[in-house]
C-alpha cells in the first residue's frame, strides 16, 4: 500500500518523435505539480555542457539511434531518486526499448511503487514525418528523421502492446491541436 505523501501518479508518456508528447508531457506535469523529466532533454543538455555523459551520447544521437539501455539506467535511476520525483513524474522519452521498461519496473518495485498510466499519442507516421521536417533541429536531416522514425517503430511501439496487457495503457488522438489532446488527456485521468 502506498504510505502518507506517497501519492503519485507515476505516468509514461509514449509517442513517436513529432507525436507532441513532449509538449503534452510538460503541461500535463505543470498541471499535476509533478516534474516532466524528458531523457532526451537531460541527455541534450550534457552534451551542450560538454560533460561525459554527453561525450558518450552525441554521437548517436546525432544519428538518430538510441543510447545502450545500460548508460539510459543509470540516467534514469539517478534522476527518479532526486526529492522532486518522489511524488510522481512524468516521463517523457523513457523508456524506449523493452531492457528500459523492464529497467523502469524493477526501479519501481525498488521503492515499492507502480506506475498509474501509459499515454501512448498516436499519429500516422506520413503526418510524423511532415512534422519532423517542419519542426527539425538545425542538425537533422531528413535522414536522421526517418532513422528516428524506424527506431520508434522498431524497438518502441511495442511497448504500446506490452503496457496495454498490464491495462495501464491510455491511447489519445495526436492528430489535433496541441489544445484538443491536452482536453483528451485530462479527461482520460480524471
Ligand atoms: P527525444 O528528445 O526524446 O526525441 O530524444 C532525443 C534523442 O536522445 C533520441 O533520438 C536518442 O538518441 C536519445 N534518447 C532519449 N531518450 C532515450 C532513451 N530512453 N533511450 C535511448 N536513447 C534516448
Amino acid at each position: 500500500m502506498a504510505g502518507a505523501g506517497d501519492d503519485g501518479p507515476r505516468i509514461v508518456f509514449l509517442g513517436a518523435p513529432g507525436s507532441g508528447k513532449g509538449t503534452q508531457a510538460a503541461l500535463l506535469a505543470e498541471h499535476l505539480g509533478v516534474p516532466a523529466i524528458s531523457t532526451g532533454e537531460m541527455l541534450r543538455d550534457a552534451v551542450a555542457q560538454g560533460s561525459l555523459l554527453g561525450e558518450r551520447v552525441r554521437e548517436v544521437m546525432a544519428r538518430g539511434e538510441l543510447v545502450a539501455d545500460d548508460l539510459m539506467a543509470e540516467v534514469v535511476e539517478e534522476r527518479l531518486a532526486r526529492g522532486d520525483a518522489r511524488r510522481g513524474f512524468l516521463l517523457d522519452g523513457y523508456p524506449r526499448t523493452a531492457k528500459q521498461a523492464e529497467t523502469l519496473a524493477a526501479i519501481l518495485e525498488r521503492s515499492s511503487k507502480r506506475l498509474d498510466h501509459v499515454i501512448s499519442i498516436e499519429v500516422p507516421e506520413e503526418k510524423l514525418i511532415e512534422r519532423a521536417l517542419l519542426r527539425q533541429r538545425a542538425d537533422d536531416t531528413g535522414e536522421v528523421i526517418r532513422a528516428r522514425l524506424r527506431v520508434y517503430r522498431e524497438k518502441t511501439a511495442p511497448l504500446i502492446d506490452h503496457y496495454r496487457k498490464q491495462r495501464l495503457l491510455r491511447t489519445v488522438d495526436g492528430e489535433r491541436s496541441v489544445s484538443e489532446v491536452q482536453s483528451e488527456i485530462f479527461r482520460i485521468l480524471e
